[in-house]
C-alpha cells in the first residue's frame, strides 16, 4: 500500500503554519504565511486553501495519497461538526470552517482546538503514551491548556475544557481580552508581562530592554530571554512574578486533579525555559499538597512549534480517517 500523507495546519492568530507529513511522522514539507485575520473570514479561508495546496504541490504528492487535512484552531471547536464557537484571535464566532474550506478543497477535513492538537502530538510523539493523566499548558500571547485523562483527550461537555487562561487568579486584577478581570492570562502571559514591563519603563525604571528593543517595536519572548541573560533586574522581576503565578496555578490544578505530568510549551517557555522552569517548580512545590504533588513531573515540550503539527497525525488516527 502506498504511503498516505497528512496535511497538518496550525492556524494561529499571527501565522498559519502548514506541513505535509508521512504516516511515520516525518515532516516532508513545511510552509508558513501571515494570518491577516483582519481581512475577514473569506480571506482566511482563501489563505488556508492556498497554503494547503502549496505544501501538497511542494511535496510532489498526488491528492489521492493525502489521507486528511487537519487544522488546529485557537478557540472552541466541535471536531465532529467543524463548527468554531469562538476564536477571538481570528475574529471568528459561530463559523463552520470545515464546510467553508470544503468549497475549495476536496479532501477529508479534521478540525480541533490548537492546544488539544498539541496535546495529542505531545502524547503520541514525545511521551509515547507513557503518562496517563497530563496537563499541557502553553504560555504565549495568551495561556491555553489541554487535559489528558486516562490517556484520552478530555474536551468537555461543549468543547470548552482547558480554558486555564481564564481562571480568575486575582480578584479585581488586570482586564483580560475575554472581558473579565484578573484572568490567569491577564496576569502571566507574554502580553501581561510586556504590559507590566512597559508600565515600568514609562515610569522611568532602568532596563537593558531599552537597548535590546528598538523604540516602537514589540517586546518579544526572545528579547526577554536576552535581557535575562544580561541579568536585567526589571525583566527578572516580572518573569519571576509570572513564574510564581504559573507555579501556584499549576499547584491548584494538581490539588484538584492529582496528575502525573505537566508539560509546558509556547513562545515564552521556549525562549525562557531555563530561567522559568526552576522558578515554576519552586512555586509549585510551595503550594501543592505534598501527597498530591509528590510524584508529578513538570517538563518543557521538545516539539516546540511543531506540537500541533504532529497532533494532526494523532487526530487522524483518533478519528480513524
Ligand atoms: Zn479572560
Amino acid at each position: 500500500m502506498a504511503t498516505k500523507y497528512i496535511v497538518s495546519v496550525d492556524f494561529g492568530g499571527t501565522k498559519i503554519l502548514a506541513a505535509l507529513l508521512d504516516s511515520k511522522g516525518e515532516i516532508v514539507v513545511k510552509s508558513k504565511i501571515a494570518t491577516e485575520a483582519r481581512k475577514g473570514k473569506a480571506e482566511l479561508i482563501k489563505r488556508l486553501a492556498e497554503i494547503i495546496r502549496k505544501v501538497i504541490a511542494e511535496g510532489k504528492v498526488a491528492e489521492n495519497d493525502i489521507k486528511a487535512v487537519s487544522i488546529g484552531i485557537p478557540g472552541s471547536v466541535n471536531p465532529n461538526t467543524g463548527l468554531i464557537g469562538t476564536a477571538p484571535n481570528l475574529s471568528i464566532k459561530n463559523f463552520n470552517v470545515k464546510d467553508e474550506l470544503a468549497k475549495h478543497i476536496s479532501l477529508p477535513i479534521l478540525i480541533e482546538n490548537d492546544v488539544n492538537l498539541a496535546a495529542l502530538g505531545i502524547q503520541k510523539y514525545e511521551l509515547n503514551g507513557e503518562a496517563k493523566n497530563v496537563l499541557i499548558v502553553f504560555v504565549g500571547t495568551g495561556i491555553g491548556s489541554a487535559l489528558i485523562f486516562d490517556n484520552k483527550l478530555y474536551r468537555g461537555s461543549s468543547y470548552f475544557a482547558g480554558e486555564i487562561g481564564h481562571m480568575n487568579v486575582r480578584k479585581g486584577g488586570p482586564l483580560c481580552g475575554c472581558g473579565h478581570k484578573g484572568c490567569f492570562e491577564a496576569v502571566a502571559s507574554r502580553t501581561a508581562i510586556v504590559r507590566d514591563i512597559r508600565k515600568d519603563l514609562r515610569a522611568g525604571k532602568k532596563s537593558v530592554l531599552r537597548e535590546i528593543v528598538p523604540s516602537g517595536k514589540p517586546i518579544k519572548s526572545k528579547s526577554l530571554a536576552q535581557a535575562i541573560k544580561k541579568k536585567d533586574k526589571l525583566t527578572i522581576k516580572h518573569i519571576t512574578d509570572a513564574s510564581d503565578q504559573i507555579g501556584l496555578t499549576l499547584a491548584n490544578i494538581t490539588n484538584l486533579l492529582n496528575l502525573d505530568l505537566i508539560v509546558l510549551g509556547g513562545g515564552v517557555i521556549e525562549a525562557l525555559d531555563k530561567f522559568m522552569i526552576p522558578k515554576i517548580k519552586e512555586a509549585f512545590k510551595k503550594n501543592v499538597l505534598r501527597d498530591s504533588g509528590k510524584n508529578i513531573k513538570i517538563i518543557a515540550t521538545k516539539l516546540g512549534d511543531d506540537a500541533a503539527i504532529y497532533g494532526g497525525l494523532a487526530l487522524a488516527d483518533e478519528m480513524a480517517v
